[in-house]
């Protein structure tokens, strides 16, 4: 059992047993990166009865994307992988309209509820993707212990499970009460953030300008029953760093060669030597290292990858900049070429002032002792939820990313995985006593 550290505040057990039930029914179909295709059909199926608009699918992507025929012409995934989970799940709920609209991958929603008052739009973002892992049969491990792992070879391992369930309590609670409230709500239920960042392409979607306010957030993360009302992330880019030289004999003819497996030892010593940056953190890390050639062949094709970390969008670009110089300078020193093909890009965000002191607000009003809470912490992960704060501070809205700490059993992305159930009644609750200080403050 763990330590009840959080709020002496009672806590509902029909309440909780609701999210909990949400949450276990979630685990147990962890879908990868846009292919949530059963995940978004559930949702949009609760949803649908509390009597939200639902914009999702083709629907949802065709106006930011308009001649987009397939997710894999935005996100960089593997287009089998997405028809091959599509026809897997219509072979299960064949001609269903739901699935339909989601065909190529368009996976997700925005649910939008207005109360007809005029008032401030309050966002809301909920990711729902699951991780490539095979969950842990381990009877220490709750899930299994409480028999609702995973039936399929994927895991919810980062708590997206617990996400999606907060959204839908969250969403159930604002219908029942949306006589009281002013203003309009938008809930958006985001794919594909382990990855190919679903967030990055979510973000050009029109609503995200028109927000007030703006809240992501996440469970676990600190390991610790505590809660962070501004989190911030580290920047990110990703590269498969390719050399292309010449291949030879390396005995017969080894001075015709172009040695690429060379550069690219060379390039990972010297990205390694770039100098710290002063004005904050930053991480890099090499991988993926492949030359395919034998011993008795210079190697014309070398390749790997390459991971660069910054505490502001500026450090990483500045690791990026140097990066790039390294590989030039060592391209020319050896007679090859060199190319950085984009893997992956992660921003770094902001934390609205406004939002970040509504939620502490929101936090205090939940019964959560002071010396528990943070008002900003940087923490060293990634995250594309930026993105939409991003586009929502830029519209001059206030964006802010919501820490619910727990303790993680294994850490994120681990067989083991697991987060406090009761963390996710905290979460709603914290989020509606949030929308009651929006809408105070803006009388
Ligand atoms: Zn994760
Ligand atoms: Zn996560």
């Amino acid at each position: 059992m763990t330590d009840r550290i959080l709020p002496t505040k009672d806590i509902d057990q029909g309440e909780l047993e609701e999210v909990v039930r949400l949450r276990r029914h979630f685990h147990q179909r962890p879908e990868l990166a846009f292919t949530e295709f059963w995940t978004t059909r559930e949702i949009c199926q609760y949803l649908q009865g509390l009597g939200y608009s639902i914009q999702y699918g083709k629907d949802l992507y065709k106006n930011a994307y308009p001649s987009v025929q397939h997710i894999s012409e935005l996100a960089a995934l593997d287009a089998n992988l997405v028809d091959e989970a599509y026809a897997q799940v219509t072979s299960e709920y064949p001609n269903d309209p739901w699935l339909e609209q989601m065909q190529g991958g368009f996976t997700g929603l925005i649910a939008t509820l207005d109360s007809e008052v005029s008032g401030p739009t309050v966002g809301f973002r909920f990711d729902i993707d699951g991780l490539p892992i095979k969950e842990s049969a381990e009877s220490s491990h709750l899930p299994s212990s409480n028999s609702f792992t995973s039936s399929n070879e994927n895991m919810h391992a980062c708590g997206h499970d617990g996400h999606t369930s907060i959204g839908l309590a969250l969403a159930k609670q604002i219908s029942e009460q949306i006589d009281q409230l002013t203003g309009r709500f938008v809930l958006v239920f985001q794919p594909a953030e382990e990855g190919p960042s679903g967030g990055k392409v979510f973000a050009q979607f029109s609503v995200f300008q028109q927000l007030d306010y703006f809240v992501a957030l996440h469970v676990g993360i600190l390991d610790a029953r505590r809660i962070v009302c501004g989190l911030s992330f580290l920047s990110l880019k990703s590269f498969t760093v390719r050399f292309k030289g010449t291949n030879a004999h390396a005995a017969v003819s080894p001075e015709l060669g172009r040695n690429a497996l060379l550069a690219a030892c060379s390039a990972v010593t010297n990205i390694f030597a770039i100098s710290r940056h002063s004005d904050g953190v930053s991480r890099m890390n090499v991988g993926q290292f492949h030359s395919d050639n034998p011993a008795n062949v210079i190697s014309g094709l070398a390749e790997f990858e390459l991971e660069l970390r910054g505490q502001s969008n500026e450090i990483c670009d500045f690791l990026y900049q140097r990066a790039q110089d390294v590989l030039q300078g060592i391209a020319l020193a050896y007679g090859v070429e060199v190319e950085m093909e984009p893997l992956g890009e992660y921003v770094m965000a902001e934390n609205g002032a406004a939002s970040v002191q509504l939620m502490k607000q929101a936090v205090l009003d939940a019964g959560v002792p002071e010396e528990l809470i943070t008002d900003y912490e940087l923490t060293p992960g990634s995250e594309d939820a930026t993105f939409m704060m991003n586009e929502v501070n830029r519209s001059g809205g206030s964006a802010s990313y919501l820490c619910l700490g727990s303790q993680t059993f294994g850490g994120h992305h681990h067989p083991e995985f697991n987060f406090d159930e009761d963390m996710l009644l905290y979460g709603v609750d914290i989020l509606w006593r949030y929308i009651q200080r929006v809408n105070e403050s803006e009388k």
